[in-house]
């Protein structure tokens, strides 16, 4: 019986991999985490009898702990809770689904008490990769990919010698604004950025993938998950989202992993790593599909993939700088507060006044992320 805990169990990615554990018999989750949804967390409880559960709100951990009172579940609160599930000896995979950069110390301490970790959490390796990998390779913690374009890639390196990798092509289905310009994205509302065409996710990686942030996220958790230099990682708008993406032999020949889009392949593909167990669900139909397209993103439009880029270039904390300064826009537009353009404006802005420290601690990494909300909220009062 493999033992499983869950960061972001009522989440997107954390409801699916429930679902994985309801369709196979030898898994059993031990530990869940959630931050404020109670009614879920206390169904989830009850199905599935984790030894412990945590709510990062405390009053949303009080409201939980009496309501499952008369169940054998313990209930936790905040980062505590979080780093004590983390560690726990009941668990040996922990399914990282939280949303943002709150994963970054729970990941740490899974791998400091080896772990598997079954990566869901890019915004993790975007800031701390640097300190997530290295660690993870001098504990021999097995990092797996749940993000479908980075399964996909792990996928189609299987077997293969790395040292022939020429290039990884990133595919992308382009999102929801395809094919628009700026002056079409102006008056994006918030209803729109939601309405992905292919896939179905939480509410901030749905905006992320309307502005190709979410691609640049993925380029930068591509270059620490597999070692290759951001010049080696091509996006490849792809917009019927079947190639899930490809890597690029030194003899020109290409691998690469195709299915439905359907997050249940990747998530059951790390929890079972290296089984390949059945699961039901549609197949892609060659004859019913007819043609597959490929385009070059348009990184004027959408400047999310330009600028991740440049984050990664300037390296050090500027990754986090990006990521911060999004994860602020991004809530601030589902707010209302601010336009869809602006999320670039706001990402921009803080890199551009943003002082690189090199090889950040992560200290320096969640100093890094407060000063830029800072700088975000003091630059929305002038
Ligand atoms: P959702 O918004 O659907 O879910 C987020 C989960 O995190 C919820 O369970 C939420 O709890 C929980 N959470 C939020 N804040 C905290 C906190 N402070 N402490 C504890 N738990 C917290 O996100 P997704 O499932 O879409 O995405 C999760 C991660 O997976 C992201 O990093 C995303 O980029 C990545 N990912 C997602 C994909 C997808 O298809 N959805 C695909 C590839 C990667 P609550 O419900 O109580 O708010």
């Amino acid at each position: 019986m493999k033992k499983i805990g869950i960061l972001g169990s009522t989440g997107s990615i954390g409801t699916q991999t429930l679902e994985i554990v309801r369709s196979n018999g030898d898994l059993q989750v031990t530990a869940l985490a959630a931050g404020s949804n109670v009614r879920e967390m206390e169904r989830q409880i009850r199905e599935f009898s984790p030894l412990y559960a945590v709510m990062w709100a405390p009053e949303s951990a009080d409201e939980l702990k009496k309501k499952v009172a008369d169940t054998g579940t313990k209930v936790l609160q905040g980062m505590d809770g979080l780093l004590k599930i983390a560690v726990m000896e009941q668990m040996d995979v922990l399914v990282t689904a939280i949303v943002g950069m709150i994963g970054i110390r729970p990941t740490i301490a899974a791998i400091q008490a080896g772990k598997t970790i079954a990566l869901a959490n890019k915004e993790t390796l975007v800031t701390a990769g640097h300190i997530i990998m290295p660690l993870a390779a001098e504990k021999k913690v097995s990092i797996l990919p749940v993000d479908s374009e980075h399964s996909a890639i792990f996928q189609s390196m299987h077997g293969e010698n790395k040292d022939r990798v020429r290039k990884i092509l990133l595919t992308a289905s382009g999102g929801p604004f395809r094919g628009k310009k700026r002056e079409e994205l102006l008056d994006i509302t918030v209803e729109d950025a939601l309405r992905h065409p292919n896939w179905s996710m939480g509410r901030k990686i749905t905006v992320d993938s309307s502005t190709l942030v979410n691609k640049g996220l993925e380029v930068i958790e591509a270059k620490w998950l597999f070692g290759v230099e951001p010049e080696d990682i091509q996006v490849v708008v792809h917009p019927q989202s079947i190639i899930h993406s490809m890597v690029e032999y030194a003899d020109g020949g290409i691998m690469a992993q195709l299915g439905m889009p359907d997050m249940k392949l990747p998530i059951q593909y790390a929890l079972f790593y290296p089984d390949r167990r059945p699961m039901e669900g549609k197949r892609v139909d060659f004859y019913q599909l007819s043609s597959m397209t490929f385009e070059k993103p348009d990184t004027e439009t959408f400047r999310g993939l330009s600028m991740a880029y440049d984050a990664v270039a300037k390296g050090g904390s500027m990754p986090t700088v990006y990521n911060a300064a999004n994860e602020k826009a991004v809530a601030l537009f589902l707010e209302r507060k601010i336009r869809f353009l602006e999320i670039y404006d706001l990402i921009q802005g803080a890199m551009e006044q943003h002082k690189v420290i090199q090889n950040p601690s992560v200290e320096e990494i969640l100093e890094t992320e407060a000063a830029v909300y800072e700088y975000i909220d003091a630059s929305r009062r002038v």
